[in-house]
């Protein structure tokens, strides 16, 4: 469960094109911090990313770009996805006069706070809403965001880089195909060490085999270092995933609770962590329901208090095989 985080440097060239720098805000959640990525062979940069706000950050990209070339800029801001150690670097940098001769524009996938995890069409799937959007309201209101869209592509010299909306994670999450080395930046959908979370699994698992049909060779990932080969760990992530799905499955034979079945498959693991995987094990859940595999008890149920249930409601009914 433990896994010794390998030491990254604050400032490192990964290839001709690519520089990453730290966002400077390690933690039980961020491994090293969160990877931000200088990308661009000319003076002309993009911006991946931008850190959780910490004021050493912004000296940094400063000081990392100088290092490239005394002309190098940043043009462009790509934020992967809304949570704030991807995005908490903004002010700090629209700010910096150094960063403003030339200008930026920022981009993000747009999210709506309207939707949920499951079609609406079919009345037997349990409509859930997910959109945490919580963490959003720290998103600076004054910035003018560019929306990004699936399929876009953004060029500068020596490098082409193509968004593909990867949701899962979270519902804007976006991973990014460099062309010029059939490489992909994953941000939080696959990490440099340990697992990544997700709101959707349905979605998350797309994603997962999305970014594995394009066979990339390396992957830059939004926490941790490199992954090269690239195909052995997404393949690690689909079937971890597989794996945890076929336990709960085989668990149903019995109606349970999600909290039933965390207290066996999560024996090992200490008390505090039951909560969340009961969350994660909902999810799986869903996605098999979704499936048409698994559903709950509806017998004595009426229609959700507003329209949607909420994970909390879910986590007490009892769940069965169909
Ligand atoms: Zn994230």
């Amino acid at each position: 469960m433990t896994e010794t985080l390998t030491k990254l440097a604050p400032f490192t060239r990964l290839s001709d094109r690519v520089w990453r720098v730290l966002g400077g805000n390690p933690g039980r959640f961020t491994l090293q911090g969160t990877n931000t990525y200088l990308i661009g062979t000319g003076p002309r940069k993009l911006l991946l990313d931008c850190g959780e706000g910490v004021p050493d950050y912004v000296p940094l990209l400063e000081q990392s770009l100088q290092a490239i070339s005394p002309q190098a800029y940043i043009s462009d801001v790509i934020i992967s996805h809304g949570h704030k150690d991807h995005f908490g670097g903004l002010e700090g940098i629209l700010s910096t006069p150094f960063f403003q001769r030339k200008g930026i524009r920022v981009h993000k996938f747009p999210i709506s706070s309207s939707s949920s995890s499951c079609s609406i069409t079919n009345d037997n799937i349990t409509v859930i809403d997910t959109a945490d959007l919580g963490h959003l309201q720290h998103f600076p209101p004054d910035i003018h965001v560019h929306p990004l869209h699936d399929q876009q592509v953004f060029q500068t010299e020596g490098a082409t880089l193509k968004v593909l909306h990867t949701p899962g994670h979270t519902q804007d999450h976006c991973t990014f195909w460099l062309e010029e080395e059939q490489s992909v930046f994953t941000a939080d959908c696959i990490l440099g060490q340990g697992t990544a979370v997700f709101e959707d699994l349905s979605a998350y698992l797309e994603g997962l085999r999305s970014i594995l049909r394009l066979h990339p060779v390396r992957l830059y990932p939004g926490h941790g270092p490199i992954v090269e080969p690239a195909l052995p760990k997404i393949k690690e992530y689909i079937a971890h995933r597989e794996q945890r799905e076929q336990q709960v499955l085989d668990f149903l034979n019995k109606p349970s609770t999600p909290m039933e079945i965390v207290q066996v498959l999560y024996r090992d693991y200490p008390a505090s962590l039951h909560l969340p995987a009961a969350h994660s094990v909902l999810l799986h859940l869903l996605k098999l329901e979704k499936d048409r595999r698994v559903t709950w008890d509806k017998s004595n149920e009426s229609s959700p208090p507003h329209g949607s249930w909420k994970r909390a409601d879910l986590l007490s009914k009892k769940w069965h095989r169909l």
